[in-house]
């Protein structure tokens, strides 16, 4: 999740009456117990995590019985479906069999959270609803910023208004629905009220690639405020995806193990209508400042993803992010990066297939870009990109011209 983002799913949780806060920001301490506590061999996010986690013990001094590690988990071709279980080891081994691991899973929609499930579900929802709207809004509005900073600010403020809403406001759908709404709507008023200066030549760049890595801007060397820096504008894709396709998945499952009229199917389409419902209204309120730039819906993302993989046959994060690539061309953007972890199965099979899906969408720049806390040669590659897909944009609006 982007940082503000965590910080709302905090906030859920403390609507329940349990004491959560985001890790500390990651830093060169993370990377230094990362990789004393893994082996070399695990995908960056893993490490990463890990380093943020052994720190809070370390930091606070750890009272290990009263701390609990929220880490979710996943069903996939990938290694994230190991990440709790290789934490429990890591803590296992150093002592910490005391501190305990929260890990609900996408293979049921992620309602193993037992007793929690239904009103955690419920605000958690909502808050990472608003948490992506806030997202999206400091991205399209910083790149045109007439007062330097003058969007992070804003956002920081809106962070923290929704925060003590969703904190505080009751836990009934209904009461919660209106004081969330109210200060949504209170938070895109700032949003509006920053001074900008439009600049239509501004290439608009599409980003997609491993959740983790792609939100985390420590992961990533703040790859969204390199691009800024050079010129571009990026729409990043939002956490919800990650949601929307794990529900769709536990439908396809159900339906493939012939459950369609069991109990759990009949609560997952619940569910997965009372999500569209709450995101629908929530983002009604932004509709003047998303138009143009609504998000596709899952099933969008995985019928473009269909001539490349299809989601019968492949699973995981490269079915969204070869979709969600296809969309974001369709949709205007004038480049795609895709951001991965060094040695992402998911990155490696997208990267792959990039090469079609750009001859396919008459040329538009695609580009794998990987991450281990090591990168040096980023300015390089992030200049010319810019420039290819500022080329891209000049033609078409040539084109358009004509
Ligand atoms: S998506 Fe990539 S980085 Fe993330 S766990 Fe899977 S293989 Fe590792």
């Amino acid at each position: 999740m982007a940082e503000g983002s965590a910080r709302l799913l905090a906030a859920a949780f403390r609507a329940l009456g349990i004491d959560a806060d985001v890790t500390p920001p990651s830093d060169a301490r993370t990377l230094e117990l990362g990789s004393r506590h893994t082996g070399g061999d695990e995908c960056f996010p893993a490490k990463v995590t890990v380093g943020d986690f052994m720190k809070v013990l370390e930091q606070r001094g750890a009272d290990a019985s009263r701390t609990v590690f929220f880490m979710p988990s996943a069903d996939g071709p990938c290694r994230f479906g190991q990440y709790a279980t290789y934490m429990r080891r890591v803590l296992d081994t150093n002592g910490y069999r005391d501190v305990k691991i929260l890990s609900p899973t996408c293979g049921d929609g992620y309602v193993g959270l037992n007793e929690l499930a239904r009103p955690f579900l419920r605000t958690a929802w909502r808050a990472a609803v608003a948490g992506d709207i806030l997202y999206k809004l400091l991205l399209m509005v910083r790149p045109y910023e007439v007062v330097a900073g003058s969007t992070d600010r804003v956002y920081a403020e809106c962070v923290a208004l929704l925060c003590g809403t969703i904190e505080r406001a009751p836990i009934e759908a209904g009461a919660q629905w209106r004081t969330l709404s109210k200060s949504l709507v209170a938070c895109r008023d700032t949003f509006r009220s920053v001074e900008i200066r439009r600049d239509s030549g501004r290439p608009l760049v599409g980003i997609v690639g491993e959740i983790f890595c792609r939100l985390n801007a420590f992961s990533n060397n703040d790859l969204v405020r390199r691009l800024e820096e050079y010129g571009a504008e990026a729409w990043i894709s939002d956490f919800s995806e990650w949601i929307w396709y794990s529900n769709s998945e536990e439908t396809r499952m159900l339906k493939l193990r012939k459950q369609r009229l069991s109990a759990q199917t009949v609560s997952a389409w619940l569910r997965n209508r009372i999500q569209r419902r709450d995101e629908e209204r929530l983002l009604a309120l932004f509709r003047e400042d998303f138009a143009g730039r609504e998000e596709p819906h899952v099933e969008e993302v995985l019928e473009a993803a269909r001539p490349y993989l299809p989601a019968e046959g492949a699973i995981g994060e490269m079915v969204l992010n070869v979709g969600k690539a296809v969309c974001f061309a369709r949709r205007g953007a004038d480049g795609i990066i895709d951001i991965s972890p060094f040695t992402c199965m998911n990155g490696v099979v997208s990267e792959a297939i990039y090469p079609r899906v750009s001859a396919d969408l008459g040329g538009i720049p695609i580009r794998s870009l990987y991450f281990d806390g090591t990168q040096t040669d980023l300015e390089l590659d992030l200049g010319i990109f810019v420039e290819m897909a500022r080329g891209r944009r000049l033609k078409r609006r040539l084109a358009a011209a004509m």
